[in-house]
């Protein structure tokens, strides 16, 4: 006898479905976590200090070995606040407010010059959780332009705020101040007369407070420094499966005054999703802000599913070199992908992942 088997009827297909998709909820909430849930590292962050035209023998093994130490040192301040659950959010405050201290790097303390003579500090942050940003452009008296930018982004019904009005903000919000001079150093002050000099331009007073001038061959004995950016930038994801990101800079030698760049126009260098990723820009900003770089690689990993890498790279090394800009990307995913891409020589970089070893890096050809 032949047994016919019909279809079930559409009203037990949705009640077996429900039943499926009860135990599969149950198993979620309970224990089981998804397959890719499962795979992703608890936490991942990476950092850039700036990319440009790098090479050993021009750096020297000195400045190689702090530039080094310097990023060795951010990754352990932002993995000791990611390893204990802190948010990704704290994690990349903190790492970039180092970052801005230390006057290495074009951010913070040891930003470069304007065309007259000043530091006008660009800073944004970006919370993926939330799509929260904070923004500030062209401050002249904060010390931690990143912390700023979170009071903006926290504290105010605004993402940017710039110049004098944010300076004011951030004093009202008890935000720490820095006199002018705080940002000086040789180095960049020595760069700007070289850049300035080359263009034919007219050299302004060596601003007040700063110590005296060095002799000229101390000056041409390797205190310039005009094709590294030394910009700094910080993704991260912690173990709430959220993305940050956060981009410092003093933008680039010699501007003009008032000029903005990429790091605080959210989407251009700086840009956070959990439904993407997480990017940090270096680089020439006119570019950056043009192809909108942060949000192409995050809507490539998002619309068109391409792995982080890959957009990366197409972003970059297609899109940005075909435009004529020079510069890179650092980059994380909720699901713990970290990558990074630059179309330069060199680019200071630093990758770690819970559970791996760090990987610290300057030149085209390192990991
Ligand atoms: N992107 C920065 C700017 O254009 C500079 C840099 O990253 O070096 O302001």
């Amino acid at each position: 006898m032949t047994v016919r088997k019909f279809p079930p009827a559409p009203s037990t297909l949705l009640s077996r479905f429900a039943v499926l998709a009860t135990i599969g909820l149950v198993l979620t909430g309970c224990a089981a976590k998804p397959a890719s849930d499962a795979a992703r590292p608890g936490w991942a962050m990476a950092v850039h200090g700036g990319a440009g035209i790098m090479d050993r023998e021009t750096m020297g093994p000195d400045t190689e070995a702090s530039y080094r130490a310097a990023l060795n040192a951010a990754l352990a301040r932002g993995s000791a606040i990611l390893e204990q659950g802190g948010s990704a959010l704290d994690a990349v405050e903190a790492v970039v407010r180092g970052l801005e201290d230390d006057p290495q790097f074009n951010a913070g303390r040891g930003a470069v010059f304007t065309a007259d003579g000043r530091n006008e500090l660009d800073a944004a942050i970006m919370d993926g959780a939330t799509l929260k940003a904070g923004a500030v452009a062209g401050v002249t008296g904060t010390r931690n332009p990143i912390t700023l930018a979170r009071t903006v982004m926290e504290s105010s019904p605004h993402v940017m705020l710039i110049g004098a009005g944010a300076e004011r903000f951030g004093a009202e919000k008890g935000v720490e101040q820095a006199a002018p001079v705080w940002f000086f150093t040789e180095r960049r002050w020595q760069s700007l007369l070289k850049t300035l000099k080359e263009r034919g331009l007219p050299i302004p007073p060596r601003p007040a407070g700063a110590p005296p001038e060095p002799a000229a061959s101390a000056a041409a004995a390797g205190l310039t420094e005009d094709r590294k950016f030394g910009t700094v930038g910080v993704v991260a994801l912690d173990r709430n499966g959220h993305v940050a990101a956060g981009t410092s800079t003093g933008g680039t030698t010699a501007k003009l005054w008032g000029r903005i760049g990429d790091v605080p126009i959210i989407g251009a260098g700086t840009y956070a999703s959990d439904e993407s990723c997480a990017v940090s820009a270096t680089g020439t900003g006119e570019y950056f802000i043009r192809l909108g770089v942060a949000r192409e690689v995050c809507n490539l990993v998002k619309y068109e599913g391409m792995d982080l890498q890959a957009a990366a790279d197409e972003v970059i090394g297609r899109q940005l070199t075909e435009l004529g800009g020079d510069g890179g990307v650092i980059a994380v995913t909720p699901d713990g992908q970290v990558a990074w891409s630059f179309n330069t020589s060199g680019m200071y970089r630093a990758r770690l992942v819970e559970g791996g070893d760090p990987v610290v890096s300057i030149f085209k050809g390192e990991p």
